[in-house]
């Protein structure tokens, strides 16, 4: 049979591509991408010419698409599975497609590269041992509270993405929860012309949001609690480890 290659694609700076992934966007039988204008558009960039058969395949119609895909690949056809930007999977389509070939005993392989998490991870200069990644924080504000308060006794590191039109909220929540004493990292257009990483304690980056609001894409990574913090939390707020230990 064939086999579906995910491929992950700049987030910013287009020479980000692998010389693997452009070989794919030449050779893939058919390549499955989120957005077809900007697959199209990303292979311009790059000088490289799609030979095979193009299909969009975004959050509304991965399900239903997986199984015809792989189809193909079970007559041997190889389906690159691309999103707009970063690794498909993390808060972008893909997922469907990789469960089914795992159901159906199809081959799956990755050719992996840039995504914003462990960008942005690393570029913190917070614990990376351990982190946790919470996707895109909720938009509204007492889900967001929620959710916050369950991390309060988080040991891990923690990555979120937000849009900057949500920035001053989210944060204004992030220090009525965790403090303004945590520290943490503001990660904006990470591999562009503007990246941007502002490192301080939650009061400090609070405070940067409103004096200059920042543009443009942003994942935010946070310190994870202190012993003592997460021993004040309320065990429904405890981290993994914590609550391993109470098990004991
Ligand atoms: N699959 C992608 C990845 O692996 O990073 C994430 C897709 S998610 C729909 C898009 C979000 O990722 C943006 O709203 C932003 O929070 C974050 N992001 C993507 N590219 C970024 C960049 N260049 N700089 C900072 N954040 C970025």
């Amino acid at each position: 049979s064939g086999t579906v290659v995910l491929a992950a694609t700049p987030i910013g700076n287009t020479a980000d591509a692998s010389s693997r992934l452009i070989a794919l966007l030449e050779r893939a039988d058919i390549v499955a991408a989120e957005d077809t204008r900007r697959l199209f558009d990303l292979a311009n960039r790059l000088g490289v010419h799609v030979s095979g058969k193009v299909v969009a395949y975004h959050d509304h119609n991965e399900r239903d698409k997986s199984d015809g895909l792989l189809d193909a690949v079970e007559t041997g056809a190889t389906v690159l599975v691309v999103s707009d930007a970063g690794m498909p999977t993390i808060n972008d389509p893909g997922l469907a497609i990789v469960r089914r070939a795992i159901e159906r005993g199809l081959p799956v392989t990755c050719a992996p590269g840039p995504s914003a998490v462990l960008d942005a991870l690393a570029l913190s200069g917070l614990p990376t041992d351990r982190f946790c990644y919470e996707g895109f924080l909720p938009r509204k504000h007492s889900e967001r509270l929620q959710h916050l308060r369950a991390l309060r006794g988080e040991r891990r590191t923690i990555v979120w993405y937000e849009a900057p039109h949500r920035i001053a909220e989210a944060m204004d929540d992030i220090e009525q929860v965790f403090g303004a004493t945590r520290k943490m990292a503001l990660c904006r257009e990470l591999t562009k012309d503007y990246e941007e990483v502002r490192r301080g304690t939650v009061g400090e980056i609070r405070q940067s949001v409103v004096d200059t609001p920042p543009r443009g894409e942003i994942v935010l990574v946070v310190d994870g609690a202190s012993r003592e913090e997460a021993e004040q939390a309320a065990p429904e707020s405890l981290g993994v480890e914590e609550l391993a230990a109470l098990a004991i």
